[in-house]
């Protein structure tokens, strides 16, 4: 047996405020047992309660309740240590399946399940169009395809889960500005169309939640996630809970203006922190500054083609000594340092994870000059924020997709 479950489902039911009715704490219950028992593999209802501190009749009601819904199975009996041997539990792969959707990268991405939370089969596409009609049939299409896998066997589909940018209320995606879509009633569409329950939640609340039970924020009760990917967005944590504030913000922190000036963003303002600090924000920026430039380094790395302008490229051009590349990097450190240092001192948190390809990419050069800058920002030295990257790759993200769908499957199944 190991030690402690690497996820924890603390808060699946996003949409949801604290004070959650018994149902949904009933449900919390049922997922925090069946991660350990993932996690554990083979495990007594002894040790379950220890772990998970719930009491040992709860938990033997509880695990009635799992075995019923097919997801867990006894599979004999363990060592005694004195009275009567323990009866084990296991997890039951063949229950069904899970599908989970990523819409927040640069490719639409997808992984199916079996319900021990196993990945079975991953696909990655590069989004054909964007736009409701074009995302609807080329999710069906992956979706399909992915249930086509012969993996799958016999084994029938539980429920899907998508992961999606923008905003989300009552089921709907009321804006993504990336996916140039509004008012997309995407789980009613799914839903028809595969005829099982699907739950939608925001790309960066499930980061934000996986980031804290198995990647950078682990042990963390309070952190804020940052992505900087094609749009920039937030996920916060507060007392292990997802903060979803008044509706729509948690798709708007990526929106608040930090330069009056700057360039029109996607969403019609000027000067919104995604439109400064995106990937295609970088890249444009990248294009006009360097190329006009003609700086020596850059030049010779892209040759004809601007086009080969990158993220790992301008990285690699600062690490050459380039001053532009450096100067590009560390005006996007500064705006991210800016709204890092609104979100830390508004929500009292001082812990923060960066993910996407931009941290990613820039690594600890853009780190540096982002805590620079904060130092510059802050009071004083009691106000110290940490700033860490993300660890977590795609296939941890859609199973933390996975994970939510099945703990939203439990809410109502029962
Ligand atoms: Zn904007």
């Amino acid at each position: 047996m190991s030690n402690s479950p690497d996820f924890k489902f603390s808060n699946a039911n996003l949409g949801e405020k604290r004070g959650q009715n018994l149902r949904s704490l009933r449900s919390n219950n049922l997922a925090l047992l069946l991660s350990v028992i993932w996690e554990n593999q083979t495990i007594s209802r002894t040790d379950l309660a220890k772990i998970t501190g719930l009491s040992p009749s709860s938990v033997t009601r509880l695990i009635r309740e799992l075995e019923e819904f097919g997801l867990v199975t006894e599979t004999g009996k363990g060592e005694s240590s004195g009275g009567r041997q323990p009866v084990l539990i296991s997890p039951n792969p063949d229950a069904g399946l899970v599908i989970s959707m990523d819409l927040s990268g640069k490719q639409m991405s997808g992984g199916i399940f079996d319900a021990s939370n196993k990945l079975l089969s991953v696909v990655e596409k590069p989004f054909i169009d964007l736009g409701a009609d074009a995302i609807q049939n080329q999710l069906v299409n992956l979706i399909s395809e992915l249930l086509q896998e012969p993996v799958c066997g016999t084994r029938k589909l539980l429920g899907i889960g998508v992961s999606t940018p923008g905003v989300i209320k009552d089921d709907e995606i009321v804006v993504a500005y990336n996916l140039r879509v509004n008012n997309f009633p995407l789980k009613k569409i799914l839903e028809t169309e595969f005829d099982v329950p699907v739950y939608l939640s925001t790309d960066t609340s499930v980061a934000a939640l996986a980031e804290k039970n198995y990647g950078a924020g682990r042990g963390k009760s309070n952190l804020i996630y940052l992505l900087i990917s094609t749009g920039i967005g937030t996920g916060i944590i507060i007392d292990d809970q997802i903060y979803n504030g008044t509706v729509g913000l948690t798709g708007r922190r990526g929106h608040i203006v930090v330069d009056r000036l700057g360039p029109i963003c996607v969403c019609g303002k000027r000067g919104c922190l995604e439109s400064v600090a995106s990937r295609p924000a970088i890249i444009d920026n990248a294009k006009k500054i360097l190329l006009n430039g003609r700086d020596p380094v850059i030049q010779k790395m892209i040759g004809d083609n601007p086009e080969n302008l990158d993220l790992p490229l301008i990285t690699q051009a600062a690490k050459q000594g380039s001053i532009k590349a450096k100067s590009l990097i560390k005006k996007t450190a500064e705006h991210i340092a800016y709204a890092l240092s609104l979100f830390t001192t508004i929500f009292g948190i001082p812990f923060v994870i960066i993910g996407g390809e931009v941290s990613r990419d820039f690594g600890e050069i853009f780190f540096s000059y982002i805590q620079e800058e904060l130092e510059y920002l802050l009071l004083d030295d009691s106000q110290q924020i940490e700033v860490v990257p993300a660890k977590l790759e795609r296939d941890d993200f859609l199973k933390g997709i996975s994970m939510l769908t099945i703990q939203q499957l439990l809410n109502v199944q029962f």
